[in-house]
């Protein structure tokens, strides 16, 4: 296989996780180990050094249906409000007529905060059953794969697009990010979210890799493919979503914006600290496996001690973490969920039981946290029972959260 990005031919392997399941389909009691494997390997180009998994699942088997919903976590409700207020303050407001198109729009949450503003949007998601929670709730959306020929059909470009969590599970990359710039304005604004790699690897967050996440962008890497497309970042900044999530600005390269100066102290940072060298995966590569020792170690104590341990949360990637580390039901009694959409449903590859949480008949010692990235909102909702003594356990330290 070719580099996603750039086409070269010098991969290097980097990070192997594996044979893994699909990790986003929580599989029916008729499905359990019936479910396929498949490879789960990093590869870094010596070329545009863009880190990228050299396997990719048919997107139609990845992103037909899916049953993660955006809408049901408080503090990505807060940021998709945040988001619209400051594409709007920084860019359109008071401007009439403005428009915003979400690309994997997913059940609407961040159009909706967007239609408050007074704009005009379109939402375009891979997921059924997604998009139509989304068109129930009135927010216009086409159930599609978004790429250059979706875009040209639109037959009309937006002020805004956006696109969160999305850049990095695109099988078409290059026609989705030509259809970006197809439907973008020419005085538009593209904000593009996605997961830090150079965050993922000091945080030793390696459970943000799988299937879906077909690549892993710093900055100086999504710089050169969107310039391979006539697009260019003016300005990025880090937030705590996700436990670490770029907010990138992108404009048409034509325009000619001066990058601001956040955005080069963080493409000097990403210099100074060889965050796009083979050397810093290879050592990645080299802290996952003593973090799998660790952890291990730390669970056959609490099992040898009777403590009774519980997942908390059902996070496609929990299943990643789960998977390479080998934890099952020997360790994991069930995954604790708030999304009843995975009610009686197994985590693929270890087959642990999803149970929702309001119908927990019993209480863990622990609990195992795979929802890692919410940690500030676990512990919040969580103060009763630390007060008794309940133990929560994150595998992961994310630093922004
Ligand atoms: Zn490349």
């Amino acid at each position: 296989m070719p580099c996603r990005v750039c086409d070269s031919t010098r991969l290097e392997p980097a990070i192997d996780l594996g044979q893994q399941p699909w990790c986003n389909h929580f599989l029916r009691p008729e499905e359990v180990g019936r479910e396929p494997f498949y490879p789960l390997r990093v590869v870094y180009c010596r070329d545009c050094s863009t880190a990228q998994l050299d396997f990719t699942v048919k997107k139609e088997i990845m992103f037909g249906d899916h049953t993660y919903l955006s809408g049901t976590t408080r503090s990505l409700g807060e940021h998709f409000g945040g988001m619209a207020r400051e594409v709007d303050e920084r860019f359109f407001k008071n401007l009439p007529g403005k428009s915003v198109l979400d690309i994997g729009s997913n059940d609407g949450t961040q159009l909706k905060h967007f239609q408050r503003l007074g704009y005009d949007v379109l939402g375009v998601e891979s997921s059924k059953t997604t998009a139509r929670i989304a068109q129930e709730a009135g927010v216009p959306t086409l159930n599609q794969f978004f790429n250059l020929e979706v875009a040209r059909n639109l037959g009309r470009k937006f002020h805004a697009v956006n696109a969160a969590g999305v850049f990095f599970h695109l099988e078409e990359l290059h026609s989705v990010t030509d259809g970006i710039r197809e439907a973008l304005r020419p005085d538009g604004v593209f904000v593009l979210q996605f997961l830090y790699m150079k965050r993922i690897v000091e945080n030793l967050a390696f459970d943000q890799i799988y299937h879906e996440h077909l690549l892993y962008y710093n900055l100086e890497t999504v710089a050169k493919l969107l310039a391979r497309h006539g697009l260019a970042l003016f300005d990025a900044y880090l937030a705590p979503i996700h436990g670490g999530s770029m907010i990138a600005f992108v404009a048409h390269q034509s325009r000619g914006l001066a990058p601001s100066d956040r955005l080069q102290a963080l493409l000097r940072a990403e210099a100074s600290e060889h965050s796009n060298d083979l050397a810093t995966y290879l050592d990645f590569a080299r802290r996952i496996q003593r973090m799998k020792a660790e952890n291990l170690a730390w669970l056959d104590r609490a099992k040898a001690a009777g403590k009774r341990i519980y997942g908390m949360g059902a996070p496609v990637k929990g299943n990643t973490l789960l998977n390479y580390f080998k934890i099952g039901p020997q360790y994991l009694d069930c995954l604790v969920e708030k999304n009843e959409l995975r009610r009686g449903l197994y985590s693929p590859g270890m087959h642990i039981p999803v149970v929702i949480e309001k119908e927990l008949t019993q209480l863990p010692d622990i609990y195992y946290v795979l929802a890692w990235n919410f940690k500030k909102e676990i512990l919040a909702n969580n103060q009763p029972l630390l007060a008794r003594g309940l133990e929560f356990f994150f595998p992961v330290n994310p630093k922004d959260e």
